[in-house]
């Protein structure tokens, strides 16, 4: 009965792609294999100092590697898809994205050093406006395919830092420092860990985070996402 409903619900409102509202076929979900094939990867797992690493980070903190999976366009397939995913109700789509780019990874010397996996966090009042951290769902994704545990509720955002849009650099960094907390600093002494977000900007936010994760005794900081903004 229940097979009988679901199949009537998908004759009457077929499920579409998130990102080019075409229709699903059997076994696809969300995104179907077209636009999943031509989102552009940026393959920087295969370069341990690569543009991620040097664009970034360079000058603002030490991080160990830095790799994102795609390169990210405005008005893309992938920009919708990531939009769904963030504001939508549909932050399953992260954890997809991380078991894929997991699998990737995982054939990285990188990882093999990992002790475990942090996801950037809202702040609190974010959090309960979405209902959910897209982050914590790209984490899951990447701890399944890396068979790594993923680090919860271990750091805080403690400052609420509205609309960074309207900054230019330099007042964004100022803007973030000191915006994160850590709350189990003897969880993460000592510890290889792997800081994860969903986009790459200016790299802002995750440097300020990495900042504050080796302050409190975390031996290494490398950093995953899912897509860097191209500039
Ligand atoms: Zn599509």
């Amino acid at each position: 009965m229940k097979r009988l409903i679901a199949g009537l619900l998908d004759l009457l409102f077929p499920p579409i792609c998130v990102g080019c509202n075409g229709k699903l076929v059997q076994g696809e979900k969300w995104v179907c294999t077209i636009c999943f094939g031509s989102f552009p990867e940026t393959n920087s797992h295969k370069l341990a100092d690569n543009a991620i690493v040097i664009n970034h980070f360079l000058g603002k903190t030490h991080i160990a590697y830095g790799f994102s999976l795609y390169r990210l366009r405005k008005k893309s397939h992938l920009a919708q898809v990531l939009f769904a995913m963030k504001y939508k109700n549909q932050p399953k789509i992260g954890e997809m994205l991380g078991q894929y780019y997991g699998q990737i990874l995982s054939e990285t010397l990188a990882m093999e050093t990992i002790d475990g996996i942090v996801a950037i966090p809202l702040h609190p009042k974010r959090f309960k406006e979405r209902g959910y951290n897209q982050s914590d769902f790209f984490a899951k994704g990447l701890s399944v395919s890396l068979k790594t545990p993923v680090y919860t509720k271990c750091i805080e955002r403690i400052r609420h830092t509205p609309s960074q849009t309207t900054k230019n650099k330099k007042e964004r960094i100022a803007n973030l420092e000191g915006a994160f907390q850590v709350t189990a600093p003897a969880l993460l002494s000592g510890k290889r860990l792997l800081l994860v977000d969903d986009i790459l900007t200016t790299g802002a936010t995750l440097a300020s985070c990495t900042n504050a994760l080796l302050a409190a005794g975390a031996a290494e900081v490398s950093i995953a996402t899912i897509a860097v903004v191209e500039a």
